[in-house]
């Protein structure tokens, strides 16, 4: 099924004419009808994105070998740019709210 969604039933031009369950199509069945999903809203730029400053910290605990801490790992995330000075902060508390990061004594490391 997904191989006939990558090169038969594709959202810009599907090709029926080839298509093994045309007899079955119920959008073919039916016209047709200009039903589509709404496009998606665009993400926002990740560029200076809080997203990005989290992943600046989470590239940090990856490759370190120990616990690091919380004031280094607020410095990586900083490094490259922030938006304002609460943005390191944020993205580091975003992260321990969400789990992805456990703080204990000081120090940071992934769960
Ligand atoms: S018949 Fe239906 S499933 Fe087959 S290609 Fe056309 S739209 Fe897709």
């Amino acid at each position: 099924m997904m191989e006939l969604g990558a090169v038969v039933c594709t959202a810009r031009a599907p090709r029926c004419g080839e298509c093994p369950v045309a007899a079955w199509c119920e959008w073919r069945g039916a016209g047709y009808p200009d039903n589509a999903p709404e496009k998606r809203p665009r993400q926002a730029a990740f560029e200076g994105s809080d997203r990005q400053v989290r992943g600046r910290i989470m590239a940090l605990l990856r490759a370190a070998s120990a616990p690091v801490p919380v004031a280094e790992a607020l410095g990586a995330a900083a490094d490259g740019g922030v938006r304002d000075a609460e943005q390191p902060r944020r993205a580091y508390d975003s992260l321990v709210s969400d789990g992805l990061v456990v703080e204990l004594d000081g120090l940071a490391r992934l769960p």
